[in-house]
């Protein structure tokens, strides 16, 4: 699986390659370098293959505790049970180094795998065109293929599919095998956004427009899911029931996307910002911004220097500086300096996930000169306009 953002380079974590690097928890009160410069939540440890780093979800670990124990006092040796483990996850680890590798044949780099217990999740940075989301998306699948043939030719005879339920020593290898054509096989399945639907939106896409392609192919994604999931549960198959769910929830959310771009593209950034806000001055403080906080309807607020930009008080700096410093001390001391800032010509499609990630508003700004506010609200409420407007054309269209 993987997912896209448009995600800057990691450029503040140290290089290196093969090393390990202690647990990076979130830290709430801490500020935050960049919206986009955070890894996935509740991963540990970062090792590199190619460039590309690997955390691992603690999740990860508990299944790994999990098999150890349904492993032992079973007819395999402990040996056999280690190497079964660690063949399961090196196929998982190069099905999504073969994604990384072939979406750099196209000049896309991974900004990081994740390793969760179903499976990995390579993020890559930006959105690969549907001619190259086509082989990126095959190639994961088609390693664990390419693996799970080889080695069942390396075989002499091959047991029964029944007895490879039964773990002993000798069926070892076509075990290992068997995991990697049901891990090929079960991504291509057509449910976006594992690899099978990527694969069917990629050739949506050949004929139809890209955002529309996605939406179909979440559709898909979403009625795949739920079938997915209701097989689980009369079969009793939890994990499946899990593995639906991260489904439908990411076709859900993948779906969302494409429909906000299909509803802002085209659209400068100057028509939905909004003009009538409040700005503080970095003479204010925290309970004068507090006060404006309550007055307005506003969340963030420009802190000028005259009439030049100098930072960005969103709500929860405000917060944080009320707590920590009190009510008495400098907006000035409080704000982000490295507020987002857009240009009010940017296509709004591009502002959207930016505003998005960020959880703070942009500021549109000509040069240094500030225009507007944009918001995830009000970017809601252009959408809505948007929708309400296009369906009213198609009804007097139909008239
Ligand atoms: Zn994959």
């Amino acid at each position: 699986m993987r997912t896209h953002g448009n995600e800057r380079e990691f450029a503040s974590r140290p290089e290196g390659s093969g090393e390990l690097r202690g647990t990076r928890m979130p830290d709430p009160l801490q500020p935050k370098a960049s919206p986009n410069d955070k890894p996935i939540p509740g991963t540990v440890g970062v090792l590199r293959i190619f460039g590309v780093p690997i955390r691992l979800h603690f999740t990860f670990l508990l299944l790994l505790v999990f098999l150890i124990f349904i492993g032992i006092g079973g007819k395999q040796s402990g040996l056999a049970t280690a190497i079964y483990i660690i063949a399961l996850f090196g196929s998982v680890l190069v099905h999504e180094v073969c994604h990384a590798l072939v979406a750099r044949l196209y000049g896309l780099r991974t900004s990081e795998i994740v390793m969760f217990p179903i499976g990995g999740v390579s993020r890559l940075e930006g959105q690969p065109k549907p001619r190259q989301e086509l082989p990126i998306a095959l190639a994961g699948p088609a390693s664990n293929l390419v693996i799970g043939l080889v080695l069942l030719a390396t075989q002499h005879d091959l047991l029964p599919l029944a007895t490879l339920s039964v773990p002993t020593d000798a069926n070892l290898i076509q075990r290992i095998a068997a995991g990697n054509l049901l891990l090929g096989l079960f991504n291509l399945l057509p449910a976006y956004p594992m690899d099978g639907g990527r694969i069917l939106r990629s050739l949506i896409a050949l004929r139809k427009p890209e955002e529309e392609a996605t939406q179909i192919a979440a559709s898909a994604g979403q009625f795949f899911a739920v079938a997915m999931g209701l097989f689980g549960l009369l079969s009793g198959n939890f994990l499946l029931m899990f593995v639906a769910l991260f489904v439908y929830l990411g076709a859900q959310q993948e779906g969302a996307a494409a429909r906000g771009r299909s509803l802002t593209s085209g659209f400068p950034a100057r028509a939905a910002m909004i003009t009538d806000f409040r700005t503080l001055s970095h003479g204010n403080t925290i309970r004068e911004a507090g006060d404006l906080l309550l007055s307005t309807s506003q969340q963030d607020f420009p802190v000028m220097h005259g009439d030049e930009v100098i930072g960005l008080l969103s709500r929860s700096a405000l917060m944080r500086a009320m707590l920590r410093e009190g009510p008495e001390s400098y907006v000035a001391a409080a704000m982000d300096r490295n507020f987002l800032r857009v240009p009010p010509d940017t296509d709004l499609a591009v502002v959207l996930p930016q505003v998005l990630s960020a959880g703070h508003a942009a500021l549109v700004m000509d040069g240094e000169r500030l225009l507007g506010l944009l918001t995830a609200e009000n970017l809601y409420e252009f959408m809505l306009l948007r929708q309400v407007s296009l369906a009213q054309a198609r009804t007097t269209h139909r008239e």
